[in-house]
């Protein structure tokens, strides 16, 4: 799935390619994502200058001088930059946004769990927006917020820290990392944080996404050409997806546990 990471690296991969330029068509060859597709698109943008492209949580906000257009990539969704004479339609391309000269911005998702959007109104307000909690790398994500934000909170700390109201880009990977590098266990009730564990894992967990972001970085060459596999960044990772294995640490057996329905991996010795 396309975390925060992901979804940065792609804004940051293909914003030199379309900032700025005309849209003189756009193609959409399957409606139904999680929402159906406006088939007004086309009206919206053609001919209209693309001014930027921004991030928030997961979505992307192209934006326009009348509106923005919201884009998810969901579960499978990924975009790339392609080249509108040579790069054809593959299978589960489903909208093309063309520009001047060429260039194509091309959203492909086997699963169709992504989603794109048009709004005139502020996108910061849009209803599936206003309700995030802050940005994990900015400023106002601090160890005072959470643990303001983490008292009278019965929950586990890593589904407390998954949920998009309390910070929004916590992925499944980045809150078992982060968790492991701040010694905390996953099951402690998010009330039993104290201010200074909250003020280690805020540092921890910016420090997984930036880490993250920075890797992406090298494979921007990914998100041009025809193959459209944009990467998911091979990380150095000390617990997910290592289950049984041992800790890198102390060498104790990892735990796996189930929780909300997601895998949680950590040391039963270095995480308390
Ligand atoms: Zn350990």
């Amino acid at each position: 799935m396309p975390e925060l990471p992901e979804v940065e690296t792609t804004r940051q991969g293909i914003t030199p390619h379309i900032k700025g330029k005309q849209v003189s068509a756009v193609i959409l060859r399957h409606h139904q994502l999680r929402w159906p597709i406006d088939s007004q698109l086309v009206d919206y943008l053609t001919r209209k200058k693309l001014l930027n492209i921004h991030r928030r949580g997961k979505y992307l906000l192209l934006e326009f001088v009348h509106g923005h257009l919201l884009i998810h990539l969901g579960m499978s969704g990924s975009l790339r930059i392609i080249n509108t004479k040579t790069d054809a339609p593959q299978k589960h391309d489903h909208v093309d946004i063309i520009f001047s000269g060429n260039i194509g911005l091309r959203y492909h998702d086997p699963r169709r769990f992504g989603s794109i959007l048009w709004t005139t109104e502020d996108p910061f307000n849009h209803k599936l927006i206003r309700k995030l909690g802050p940005e994990p790398l900015l400023e106002d994500f601090t160890g005072e917020y959470l643990f303001k934000a983490s008292r009278k909170r019965k929950k586990d700390v890593k589904t407390f820290i998954m949920d998009s109201h309390i910070v929004v880009g916590v992925g499944n990977i980045y809150a078992n990392e982060s968790l492991f590098t701040s010694g905390i266990r996953p099951t402690k009730a998010a009330e039993k944080l104290t201010r200074k564990q909250c003020d280690l894992w805020v540092e921890n967990i910016k420090a997984v996404l930036q880490r993250s972001i920075t890797q992406g970085g090298t494979t921007l060459r990914d998100f041009v050409g025809g193959d459209g596999k944009p990467g998911y960044f091979a990380q150095q990772l000390n617990v997910y997806g290592r289950g049984g294995e041992a800790c890198v640490t102390c060498r104790h057996i990892l735990k796996e546990i189930r929780q909300a329905q997601r895998t949680t991996v950590y040391c039963s010795r270095c995480q308390k």
